[in-house]
């Protein structure tokens, strides 16, 4: 490298503190959640080499941190957390980062925004969910296609701030479903971003939908989203009905899988929760009316559901402020409550539960909201960060990657002031945000 990029490079190096780091950070926690067991251990020190865990160490008692720290060589970036708590960074498994609650009161901001407009708001919704704490996200689409893997590419980059991403690119689903922003009179002229990018994954029939998926693969989807049964927050969606049928999802299913891809299944209703596991669904979303028999399948097929239970408190408060629409209102009121008792049900049968909130229905960064509900609701306060951390990297396949604080996977911590496990909102207020090794937000 000639002195010119060796400049270009560090000046990139220190105005991009959010890219993977290429060194060494040492960090010091008082207390210790690895993600994974039960124990909280003290005093860890956990060494992170080139954005990856290399190593963790229990600290002497007698050492105190200044003497911990004096042992490093100087090139060595340390960090003291002995008076915080370090757990791994969270997963969102359901993000559209996207997409904005306020955009939910008129669809017809879609096409009036440009790509650029639309893209300007989802740096800002990166940035907020990242320095709350989530340091990875499976983003299953948003209503411009594409967008989210643009976003994805950017922050791989370096380039912005934001979460690791698995994403979708576009929903899969039939023509005036759940994810088809159909708008019935809207004049195409006016358009800024063109209407066929709202519809790019409509399909009907097993052959249609799997070129669909093929071509979602083939464009970089890391995960594919389909919408089974009718959404909440979609004109004339039923939500406990199906729109998909059995064949149709079965068919996307063996192409995400031919490629070693998983599928999202936005499901609500009993029944298409059923078929949607049946056909190969590896997450169901919603799961807001599942019976015992959806819960009892789920469990013997080794599919999570992602109950996003927070939601509905958002929509029936700050929608309803926003004049979103009364339908939207009335189907948000009836798929709540019914919700958050199938999710009680769901941890006392043992059904895996992975962490996911919508968010992009309410403000990206207050995704942990969503812990007090699942603790209300029948999750100790453990299980609850394994729903966000391990158990939600082992359903999207990237449980060597990301999900603990283990040898071998990034460097992504976050940490807390006090026990989350005595009052788990303080995740609500993480105090420090470490990405691969880079310290993305510290007090
Ligand atoms: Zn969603």
């Amino acid at each position: 490298m000639n002195r010119k990029a060796l400049l270009i490079a560090t000046t990139l190096a220190l105005a991009t503190p959010w890219a993977q780091a290429a060194d060494v950070l040492v960090v010091d926690c008082g207390k210790f959640i690895d993600g994974l067991t039960d124990t909280v251990r003290e005093r860890q020190r956990l060494r992170i080499e080139d954005g990856r865990i290399v190593a963790i160490e229990a600290l002497t008692e007698t050492g105190s941190a200044g003497a911990a720290a004096q042992a490093l060589p100087p090139s060595t970036r340390h960090l003291d957390l002995l008076g915080l708590t370090c757990l791994p960074g969270l997963l969102d498994l359901h993000t559209h980062l996207t997409d904005l609650p306020e955009n939910t009161a008129d669809f017809r901001i879609y096409p009036r925004r440009s790509p650029e407009e639309h893209m300007a708001f989802a740096h800002r919704n990166a940035a907020a969910t990242l320095t709350a704490g989530f340091t990875t996200v499976r983003d299953v689409g948003g209503y411009v296609g594409g967008l989210d893997r643009e976003l994805r590419d950017e922050i791989d980059a370096g380039r912005i701030p934001g979460p690791r991403m698995q994403v979708a690119i576009a929903y899969l689903t039939i023509p005036g479903g759940g994810g088809d922003m159909l708008l019935p009179g809207f004049p195409r002229a006016e358009a800024r971003t063109p209407l066929a990018r709202l519809r790019m994954g409509v399909a009907r029939g097993p052959e249609e939908f799997a070129a669909k998926a093929r071509a979602l693969l083939d464009a970089g989807a890391d995960v594919l989203k389909i919408i089974a049964s009718g959404a909440v927050l979609s004109p004339g969606g039923v939500p406990g009905s199906p729109e998909m049928t059995p064949e149709e999802i079965a068919a996307v299913a063996r192409e995400a899988h031919a490629r070693g891809k998983r599928l999202a299944a936005h499901a609500h209703g009993a029944r298409s929760v059923k078929e949607a596991i049946l056909a190969g669904a590896d997450t169901i979303e919603h799961a807001s009316i599942i019976d015992e028999e959806g819960l009892q399948l789920a469990r013997t097929h080794d599919v999570a559901l992602v109950m996003d239970v927070y939601n509905g408190d958002y929509i029936d408060t700050e929608g309803r402020r926003q004049g979103w629409p009364a339908e939207f209102l009335q189907k948000n009121i009836d798929t709540t409550e019914v919700q958050r008792q199938a999710f009680t049900r769901g941890v006392q049968l043992g059904v895996p539960i992975a962490f996911g909130t919508d968010a992009g229905v309410f403000p990206h960064g207050l995704n942990a909201r969503q812990f007090r509900i699942m603790v209300e609701r029948g999750m100790t306060p453990m299980q609850a960060i394994r729903a966000a951390t391990s158990v939600a990297a082992r359903h999207i396949g990237w449980d060597d990657k990301v999900g603990a604080l283990a040898p071998g996977r990034f460097g992504d911590l976050i940490a807390v002031r006090g026990d989350p496990l005595a009052d788990i909102t303080l995740l609500e207020k993480v105090e420090v945000v470490v990405k691969g090794g880079a310290v993305v937000k510290s007090p």
